[in-house]
Protein backbone atom coordinates (compact mmCIF):
# COMPACT_ATOMS: atom_id res chain seq x y z
CA UNK A 1 0.00 0.00 0.00
CA UNK A 2 3.31 2.54 0.91
CA UNK A 3 4.04 3.85 -2.96
CA UNK A 4 7.71 4.86 -3.66
CA UNK A 5 8.50 8.50 -2.76
CA UNK A 6 7.69 10.81 -5.04
CA UNK A 7 10.82 12.79 -6.63
CA UNK A 8 10.20 16.47 -4.87
CA UNK A 9 8.96 14.49 -1.23
CA UNK A 10 12.19 13.29 0.38
CA UNK A 11 12.19 16.06 3.27
CA UNK A 12 8.42 14.66 3.75
CA UNK A 13 9.47 11.10 3.59
CA UNK A 14 13.08 11.91 6.00
CA UNK A 15 10.71 13.57 8.39
CA UNK A 16 7.76 11.02 8.42
CA UNK A 17 10.66 8.17 9.26
CA UNK A 18 11.81 10.52 11.83
CA UNK A 19 8.25 11.10 12.99
CA UNK A 20 7.23 7.16 12.61
CA UNK A 21 10.35 6.29 14.97
CA UNK A 22 8.90 8.41 17.91
CA UNK A 23 5.44 9.12 17.33
CA UNK A 24 2.41 6.20 16.33
CA UNK A 25 2.06 5.79 12.90
CA UNK A 26 3.81 9.18 12.51
CA UNK A 27 1.28 11.34 13.23
CA UNK A 28 -0.57 13.05 15.95
CA UNK A 29 -4.14 12.22 14.77
CA UNK A 30 -4.94 9.10 13.17
CA UNK A 31 -6.79 10.80 10.36
CA UNK A 32 -3.40 12.97 9.12
CA UNK A 33 -1.83 9.31 8.34
CA UNK A 34 -2.06 8.47 4.70
CA UNK A 35 -2.68 4.57 5.38
CA UNK A 36 -6.07 4.68 3.82
CA UNK A 37 -4.94 6.40 0.72
CA UNK A 38 -1.20 4.94 0.58
CA UNK A 39 1.74 7.36 0.18
CA UNK A 40 3.76 9.65 2.48
CA UNK A 41 2.07 12.59 4.75
CA UNK A 42 2.85 15.85 3.31
CA UNK A 43 4.76 18.04 6.07
CA UNK A 44 3.50 21.42 6.22
CA UNK A 45 6.19 24.38 6.32
CA UNK A 46 3.99 27.04 6.02
CA UNK A 47 0.78 28.07 4.62
CA UNK A 48 -1.01 31.68 3.65
CA UNK A 49 -4.46 31.63 2.26
CA UNK A 50 -6.14 29.42 0.24
CA UNK A 51 -2.52 27.34 0.03
CA UNK A 52 -0.39 25.09 1.99
CA UNK A 53 3.44 24.76 1.61
CA UNK A 54 5.14 21.62 2.22
CA UNK A 55 8.71 21.27 3.27
CA UNK A 56 9.76 20.18 0.00
CA UNK A 57 8.51 23.71 -1.46
CA UNK A 58 5.31 22.02 -3.16
CA UNK A 59 2.24 24.36 -2.97
CA UNK A 60 -1.58 22.71 -2.66
CA UNK A 61 -4.97 24.24 -2.73
CA UNK A 62 -6.22 23.27 0.89
CA UNK A 63 -9.31 21.94 0.83
CA UNK A 64 -9.02 20.29 4.73
CA UNK A 65 -8.52 24.01 6.35
CA UNK A 66 -7.44 22.14 9.19
CA UNK A 67 -10.47 19.85 9.53
CA UNK A 68 -12.69 23.02 9.56
CA UNK A 69 -11.48 25.83 11.74
CA UNK A 70 -9.56 27.94 8.92
CA UNK A 71 -12.70 29.78 7.81
CA UNK A 72 -11.13 32.50 6.86
CA UNK A 73 -8.29 30.97 4.92
CA UNK A 74 -4.49 30.55 6.56
CA UNK A 75 -2.70 33.18 8.21
CA UNK A 76 -5.48 36.10 8.00
CA UNK A 77 -3.52 39.18 8.54
CA UNK A 78 -6.16 40.33 11.26
CA UNK A 79 -6.41 37.04 13.42
CA UNK A 80 -2.25 37.21 13.35
CA UNK A 81 -2.13 40.66 14.62
CA UNK A 82 -4.83 39.99 16.96
CA UNK A 83 -2.67 36.54 18.66
CA UNK A 84 0.75 38.53 18.49
CA UNK A 85 -0.82 41.32 20.17
CA UNK A 86 -2.31 38.33 22.91
CA UNK A 87 1.25 36.44 23.01
CA UNK A 88 2.95 40.07 23.86
CA UNK A 89 0.36 40.04 26.93
CA UNK A 90 1.47 37.18 28.27
CA UNK A 91 0.16 33.14 27.25
CA UNK A 92 -1.88 32.37 30.24
CA UNK A 93 -3.24 33.60 33.34
CA UNK A 94 -5.32 31.09 34.93
CA UNK A 95 -7.65 33.99 36.06
CA UNK A 96 -10.37 35.33 34.27
CA UNK A 97 -10.43 38.09 31.29
CA UNK A 98 -12.26 40.30 29.09
CA UNK A 99 -11.47 38.12 26.13
CA UNK A 100 -13.26 34.59 27.71
CA UNK A 101 -16.43 37.14 27.81
CA UNK A 102 -16.15 38.48 24.49
CA UNK A 103 -16.06 35.19 22.54
CA UNK A 104 -18.78 34.05 25.03
CA UNK A 105 -20.50 36.44 24.32
CA UNK A 106 -20.28 36.16 20.58
CA UNK A 107 -21.77 32.40 20.51
CA UNK A 108 -24.36 33.74 22.36
CA UNK A 109 -25.11 36.61 19.88
CA UNK A 110 -25.14 33.81 16.94
CA UNK A 111 -26.88 31.28 18.04
CA UNK A 112 -29.72 29.43 20.21
CA UNK A 113 -27.38 29.15 23.72
CA UNK A 114 -28.25 30.84 26.96
CA UNK A 115 -24.77 30.36 28.64
CA UNK A 116 -21.67 29.13 27.37
CA UNK A 117 -18.66 27.78 28.82
CA UNK A 118 -15.07 27.66 27.20
CA UNK A 119 -12.96 24.33 26.85
CA UNK A 120 -9.76 23.75 24.77
CA UNK A 121 -11.18 20.64 22.38
CA UNK A 122 -14.26 19.58 20.61
CA UNK A 123 -13.86 16.28 22.48
CA UNK A 124 -14.01 17.81 26.20
CA UNK A 125 -17.11 20.39 25.14
CA UNK A 126 -19.07 17.01 24.00
CA UNK A 127 -17.75 15.34 26.99
CA UNK A 128 -18.86 17.46 29.33
CA UNK A 129 -22.36 18.32 27.84
CA UNK A 130 -22.87 14.45 28.46
CA UNK A 131 -22.20 14.58 31.62
CA UNK A 132 -23.87 17.93 32.80
CA UNK A 133 -26.90 15.84 31.08
CA UNK A 134 -26.65 13.01 33.18
CA UNK A 135 -25.95 15.24 36.50
CA UNK A 136 -29.10 17.27 35.43
CA UNK A 137 -31.53 14.45 34.49
CA UNK A 138 -30.27 12.21 37.41
CA UNK A 139 -30.24 9.26 33.99
CA UNK A 140 -27.68 7.47 32.76
CA UNK A 141 -28.27 6.35 29.07
CA UNK A 142 -26.92 8.32 26.32
CA UNK A 143 -28.62 7.90 22.30
CA UNK A 144 -26.20 8.71 19.65
CA UNK A 145 -26.27 8.08 15.75
CA UNK A 146 -24.18 5.32 13.86
CA UNK A 147 -21.30 7.32 11.67
CA UNK A 148 -21.53 10.56 14.22
CA UNK A 149 -18.27 11.46 15.49
CA UNK A 150 -18.19 13.75 18.65
CA UNK A 151 -14.52 13.51 19.56
CA UNK A 152 -12.61 10.38 21.54
CA UNK A 153 -14.27 10.19 24.63
CA UNK A 154 -15.14 6.72 25.52
CA UNK A 155 -18.78 6.56 25.85
CA UNK A 156 -19.41 7.63 22.72
CA UNK A 157 -16.64 5.74 20.74
CA UNK A 158 -19.39 3.55 19.77
CA UNK A 159 -19.85 3.70 15.80
CA UNK A 160 -18.18 6.75 15.88
CA UNK A 161 -17.59 7.43 11.76
CA UNK A 162 -14.18 9.74 11.48
CA UNK A 163 -10.89 8.18 11.75
CA UNK A 164 -12.50 5.16 13.01
CA UNK A 165 -14.48 4.89 9.97
CA UNK A 166 -11.38 5.21 7.76
CA UNK A 167 -9.49 2.85 9.23
CA UNK A 168 -12.33 -0.14 9.73
CA UNK A 169 -12.20 0.30 13.25
CA UNK A 170 -15.51 -0.48 14.97
CA UNK A 171 -15.00 0.07 18.57
CA UNK A 172 -11.47 0.31 20.29
CA UNK A 173 -10.00 -1.28 22.66
CA UNK A 174 -8.90 0.62 25.75
CA UNK A 175 -12.48 1.31 26.11
CA UNK A 176 -14.50 -0.99 28.65
CA UNK A 177 -17.61 -2.52 27.85
CA UNK A 178 -19.20 -1.02 31.27
CA UNK A 179 -18.14 2.43 29.27
CA UNK A 180 -20.57 1.98 26.31
CA UNK A 181 -23.00 -0.27 28.04
CA UNK A 182 -24.85 3.20 28.61
CA UNK A 183 -24.82 3.70 24.90
CA UNK A 184 -27.12 3.19 22.33
CA UNK A 185 -26.17 3.52 18.83
CA UNK A 186 -28.79 4.16 16.28
CA UNK A 187 -29.23 4.59 12.52
CA UNK A 188 -29.27 7.90 11.21
CA UNK A 189 -32.07 9.85 9.54
CA UNK A 190 -34.35 6.41 10.89
CA UNK A 191 -37.59 7.91 13.13
CA UNK A 192 -38.94 4.76 13.70
CA UNK A 193 -35.27 3.59 15.56
CA UNK A 194 -35.69 6.45 17.29
CA UNK A 195 -39.28 6.43 18.40
CA UNK A 196 -38.73 2.70 19.47
CA UNK A 197 -35.83 3.58 21.76
CA UNK A 198 -37.43 6.40 23.71
CA UNK A 199 -40.60 3.48 23.83
CA UNK A 200 -38.69 1.22 25.48
CA UNK A 201 -35.94 3.40 27.48
CA UNK A 202 -37.42 7.03 27.62
CA UNK A 203 -37.38 7.47 31.41
CA UNK A 204 -33.72 6.48 31.41
CA UNK A 205 -32.16 8.64 28.77
CA UNK A 206 -30.54 11.53 29.84
CA UNK A 207 -29.44 12.62 26.37
CA UNK A 208 -29.55 12.38 22.56
CA UNK A 209 -26.45 13.32 20.93
CA UNK A 210 -25.93 13.89 16.92
CA UNK A 211 -23.83 16.32 15.09
CA UNK A 212 -26.29 18.97 13.72
CA UNK A 213 -25.42 17.54 9.93
CA UNK A 214 -22.91 14.94 9.92
CA UNK A 215 -19.86 15.37 8.89
CA UNK A 216 -17.54 12.77 9.74
CA UNK A 217 -18.86 9.70 7.64
CA UNK A 218 -18.95 12.14 4.34
CA UNK A 219 -21.43 15.00 4.65
CA UNK A 220 -24.98 12.96 5.03
CA UNK A 221 -27.60 15.91 6.23
CA UNK A 222 -30.33 16.00 8.54
CA UNK A 223 -33.71 14.66 6.16
CA UNK A 224 -35.88 17.81 6.63
CA UNK A 225 -37.42 18.09 9.87
CA UNK A 226 -35.12 15.48 11.70
CA UNK A 227 -33.51 17.78 13.89
CA UNK A 228 -36.54 18.77 15.05
CA UNK A 229 -38.07 15.44 15.39
CA UNK A 230 -35.34 14.53 17.92
CA UNK A 231 -35.73 17.59 19.36
CA UNK A 232 -39.34 16.67 20.46
CA UNK A 233 -39.01 13.50 21.15
CA UNK A 234 -36.05 13.68 23.57
CA UNK A 235 -38.27 16.76 25.27
CA UNK A 236 -41.25 14.44 25.52
CA UNK A 237 -39.17 12.15 27.45
CA UNK A 238 -37.47 14.49 29.80
CA UNK A 239 -34.20 13.82 28.06
CA UNK A 240 -31.80 16.74 26.94
CA UNK A 241 -31.12 17.02 23.18
CA UNK A 242 -27.65 17.98 22.34
CA UNK A 243 -26.77 19.23 19.13
CA UNK A 244 -23.32 19.19 17.98
CA UNK A 245 -22.08 21.66 16.36
CA UNK A 246 -18.24 21.55 16.72
CA UNK A 247 -18.07 21.02 12.69
CA UNK A 248 -20.83 22.97 11.80
CA UNK A 249 -20.80 25.41 14.18
CA UNK A 250 -20.01 29.01 12.80
CA UNK A 251 -19.18 27.26 9.03
CA UNK A 252 -22.37 26.64 7.45
CA UNK A 253 -24.10 29.66 8.05
CA UNK A 254 -23.31 32.73 10.69
CA UNK A 255 -24.27 30.51 13.54
CA UNK A 256 -24.57 26.68 11.98
CA UNK A 257 -26.51 24.01 10.89
CA UNK A 258 -29.19 25.56 13.80
CA UNK A 259 -29.04 28.95 11.40
CA UNK A 260 -30.25 26.57 8.37
CA UNK A 261 -33.06 24.52 10.21
CA UNK A 262 -33.39 25.33 14.16
CA UNK A 263 -33.90 29.26 13.46
CA UNK A 264 -36.35 28.92 10.41
CA UNK A 265 -38.56 26.15 11.96
CA UNK A 266 -38.58 27.84 15.60
CA UNK A 267 -36.84 25.31 18.01
CA UNK A 268 -33.65 25.14 19.90
CA UNK A 269 -31.46 22.21 21.85
CA UNK A 270 -30.89 22.16 24.72
CA UNK A 271 -27.26 21.88 24.62
CA UNK A 272 -25.21 22.21 22.27
CA UNK A 273 -21.09 22.09 21.33
CA UNK A 274 -18.96 24.39 19.28
CA UNK A 275 -14.97 24.23 18.14
CA UNK A 276 -13.07 24.16 15.13
CA UNK A 277 -13.87 27.45 13.29
CA UNK A 278 -14.44 29.77 17.01
CA UNK A 279 -11.09 28.73 18.17
CA UNK A 280 -9.35 30.43 14.77
CA UNK A 281 -7.13 27.31 14.60
CA UNK A 282 -5.84 27.60 18.31
CA UNK A 283 -7.21 25.10 20.45
CA UNK A 284 -10.75 26.62 21.71
CA UNK A 285 -13.93 24.56 22.14
CA UNK A 286 -17.23 25.30 23.92
CA UNK A 287 -20.72 23.99 24.88
CA UNK A 288 -23.57 25.81 26.11
CA UNK A 289 -27.64 25.84 26.50
CA UNK A 290 -30.47 26.37 28.64
CA UNK A 291 -29.59 28.81 31.63
CA UNK A 292 -31.50 26.25 34.10
CA UNK A 293 -29.16 23.15 32.54
CA UNK A 294 -26.07 25.34 32.78
CA UNK A 295 -26.73 26.27 36.38
CA UNK A 296 -26.03 22.71 37.09
CA UNK A 297 -22.21 23.66 36.29
CA UNK A 298 -19.95 24.05 39.25
CA UNK A 299 -19.36 26.62 40.52
CA UNK A 300 -22.76 27.04 40.34
CA UNK A 301 -23.90 23.90 40.82
CA UNK A 302 -23.02 20.16 41.36
CA UNK A 303 -21.55 18.73 38.02
CA UNK A 304 -17.98 18.80 37.94
CA UNK A 305 -15.89 20.31 34.63
CA UNK A 306 -12.65 22.26 34.51
CA UNK A 307 -9.75 23.14 32.62
CA UNK A 308 -6.28 24.73 33.38
CA UNK A 309 -6.07 26.17 29.87
CA UNK A 310 -9.68 26.83 29.05
CA UNK A 311 -10.32 29.97 27.32
CA UNK A 312 -6.65 30.61 27.25
CA UNK A 313 -6.10 34.13 26.24
CA UNK A 314 -4.55 33.36 22.50
CA UNK A 315 -6.90 31.53 21.69
CA UNK A 316 -9.43 33.13 22.70
CA UNK A 317 -8.00 36.16 20.70
CA UNK A 318 -7.55 34.21 17.64
CA UNK A 319 -11.55 32.78 17.97
CA UNK A 320 -12.92 36.22 18.42
CA UNK A 321 -11.12 37.45 15.66
CA UNK A 322 -12.27 34.88 13.56
CA UNK A 323 -15.74 35.51 14.37
CA UNK A 324 -15.90 39.05 14.16
CA UNK A 325 -14.86 38.50 10.57
CA UNK A 326 -17.04 36.11 9.55
CA UNK A 327 -19.58 38.40 7.95
CA UNK A 328 -22.39 37.47 5.50
CA UNK A 329 -20.18 37.73 2.39
CA UNK A 330 -17.55 35.22 3.95
CA UNK A 331 -20.56 32.76 4.03
CA UNK A 332 -21.37 34.03 0.79
CA UNK A 333 -18.32 33.78 -0.82
CA UNK A 334 -18.12 30.00 0.77
CA UNK A 335 -21.27 29.18 -0.79
CA UNK A 336 -19.94 30.19 -4.37
CA UNK A 337 -16.74 28.71 -3.71
CA UNK A 338 -18.05 25.29 -2.97
CA UNK A 339 -20.98 25.57 -6.05
CA UNK A 340 -17.65 25.75 -8.83
CA UNK A 341 -16.36 22.79 -6.62
CA UNK A 342 -19.52 21.21 -6.78
CA UNK A 343 -19.83 21.61 -10.61
CA UNK A 344 -16.40 21.03 -11.19
CA UNK A 345 -16.78 17.90 -9.79
CA UNK A 346 -20.01 16.31 -11.32
CA UNK A 347 -18.95 17.46 -14.75
CA UNK A 348 -15.64 15.78 -14.21
CA UNK A 349 -16.91 12.72 -13.09
CA UNK A 350 -20.05 12.56 -15.18
CA UNK A 351 -17.18 12.80 -18.01
CA UNK A 352 -15.20 10.27 -17.00
CA UNK A 353 -18.21 7.98 -16.50
CA UNK A 354 -17.34 7.51 -12.39
CA UNK A 355 -20.59 6.76 -10.33
CA UNK A 356 -21.05 9.67 -7.69
CA UNK A 357 -23.47 11.79 -5.69
CA UNK A 358 -22.28 14.50 -4.23
CA UNK A 359 -23.78 15.87 -0.29
CA UNK A 360 -23.39 18.85 1.29
CA UNK A 361 -25.15 20.92 4.13
CA UNK A 362 -23.79 24.87 2.87
CA UNK A 363 -20.40 25.12 1.79
CA UNK A 364 -19.22 21.70 3.27
CA UNK A 365 -19.69 18.98 1.09
CA UNK A 366 -18.54 15.11 0.30
CA UNK A 367 -18.03 13.35 -2.88
CA UNK A 368 -19.34 9.54 -2.39
CA UNK A 369 -18.02 7.50 -5.04
CA UNK A 370 -21.50 5.57 -5.35
CA UNK A 371 -24.93 5.71 -7.43
CA UNK A 372 -26.96 5.71 -4.41
CA UNK A 373 -27.57 9.00 -1.77
CA UNK A 374 -26.15 8.19 1.41
CA UNK A 375 -29.00 8.73 4.37
CA UNK A 376 -26.78 6.97 7.16
CA UNK A 377 -23.89 5.34 8.07
CA UNK A 378 -24.73 1.91 5.83
CA UNK A 379 -25.29 4.46 2.61
CA UNK A 380 -22.26 6.45 3.03
CA UNK A 381 -20.06 3.08 3.91
CA UNK A 382 -20.85 1.88 0.23
CA UNK A 383 -18.51 4.62 -1.14
CA UNK A 384 -15.44 2.94 -3.27
CA UNK A 385 -12.50 4.07 -0.84
CA UNK A 386 -9.53 2.32 -3.25
CA UNK A 387 -11.46 5.12 -5.87
CA UNK A 388 -10.66 7.47 -3.72
CA UNK A 389 -7.19 6.35 -2.64
CA UNK A 390 -6.50 7.10 -7.00
CA UNK A 391 -8.37 10.29 -6.99
CA UNK A 392 -6.72 12.00 -3.82
CA UNK A 393 -3.21 10.75 -5.18
CA UNK A 394 -3.78 12.45 -8.65
CA UNK A 395 -5.05 15.40 -7.11
CA UNK A 396 -2.46 15.41 -4.95
CA UNK A 397 0.37 15.20 -7.57
CA UNK A 398 -1.44 18.68 -9.46
CA UNK A 399 -1.56 20.17 -6.55
CA UNK A 400 -4.74 20.01 -4.35
CA UNK A 401 -4.71 18.83 -1.09
CA UNK A 402 -8.11 16.83 -0.22
CA UNK A 403 -8.78 15.13 3.09
CA UNK A 404 -6.65 11.47 2.99
CA UNK A 405 -9.79 9.70 3.41
CA UNK A 406 -13.13 9.09 1.59
CA UNK A 407 -15.47 9.36 4.51
CA UNK A 408 -14.54 13.21 5.21
CA UNK A 409 -16.37 16.56 4.20
CA UNK A 410 -14.23 19.02 1.81
CA UNK A 411 -13.90 22.40 3.23
CA UNK A 412 -13.07 25.93 1.97
CA UNK A 413 -12.53 29.38 2.68
CA UNK A 414 -12.87 32.95 2.44
CA UNK A 415 -9.39 32.83 0.72
CA UNK A 416 -9.96 30.52 -1.64
CA UNK A 417 -9.87 32.87 -4.58
CA UNK A 418 -10.50 31.95 -8.50
CA UNK A 419 -6.94 30.83 -8.87
CA UNK A 420 -7.24 28.16 -6.27
CA UNK A 421 -10.83 27.87 -7.79
CA UNK A 422 -9.29 27.37 -11.10
CA UNK A 423 -6.66 25.11 -9.66
CA UNK A 424 -8.92 22.42 -8.32
CA UNK A 425 -11.07 22.59 -11.65
CA UNK A 426 -8.11 21.89 -13.50
CA UNK A 427 -7.09 19.13 -11.71
CA UNK A 428 -10.18 17.22 -11.58
CA UNK A 429 -10.84 15.65 -15.15
CA UNK A 430 -7.41 13.50 -14.92
CA UNK A 431 -8.10 13.42 -11.53
CA UNK A 432 -11.24 11.38 -12.02
CA UNK A 433 -10.37 9.56 -15.28
CA UNK A 434 -7.54 7.82 -12.72
CA UNK A 435 -10.05 7.21 -10.40
CA UNK A 436 -12.55 5.12 -13.27
CA UNK A 437 -9.21 3.02 -14.58
N1 LIG B 1 -17.64 16.71 17.35
C1 LIG B 1 -17.58 16.77 16.02
C2 LIG B 1 -18.84 16.88 15.22
C3 LIG B 1 -16.35 16.73 15.36
O1 LIG B 1 -16.30 16.78 14.02
C4 LIG B 1 -15.17 16.63 16.15
C5 LIG B 1 -13.85 16.56 15.50
O2 LIG B 1 -13.70 16.37 14.32
C6 LIG B 1 -15.29 16.57 17.54
C7 LIG B 1 -16.53 16.63 18.12
C8 LIG B 1 -14.07 16.47 18.41
O3 LIG B 1 -13.35 17.67 18.36
P1 LIG B 1 -11.78 17.69 18.71
O4 LIG B 1 -11.07 16.99 17.61
O5 LIG B 1 -11.47 19.17 18.79
O6 LIG B 1 -11.63 17.02 20.03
Amino acid sequence: MTPAPTPGQSRSQELFDRARAVTPGGVNSPVRAFNAVGGTPRFIRSAQGAWLTDVDGNDYVDLICSWGPMLLGHAHPEVVAAVQAAVARGTSYGTPTEGEVALVEEIIGRTPVEKVRLVSSGTEATMSAIRLARGFTGRDVVVKFAGCYHGHLDALLASAGSGLTTFSIPGTPGVPESSTALTLVLPYNDRVAVEAVFAEHGDRIACLITEAAPGNMGVVPPAPGFNQFLADTSRQHGALFISDEVMTGFRVSRSGQWGTDGAVEGWRPDLMTFGKVMGGGLPAAAFGGRADVMASLAPDGPVYQAGTLSGNPIATAAGLTTLQLATPEVYAHLDTVADALRAGVAEAFTTAGLPHVIQSTGSMFSVFFTDEPAVDFAGASRTDAAAYGAFFHAMLDRGVHLPPSAYEAWFVSAAHDERAVQTVLDALPAAAQAAAA
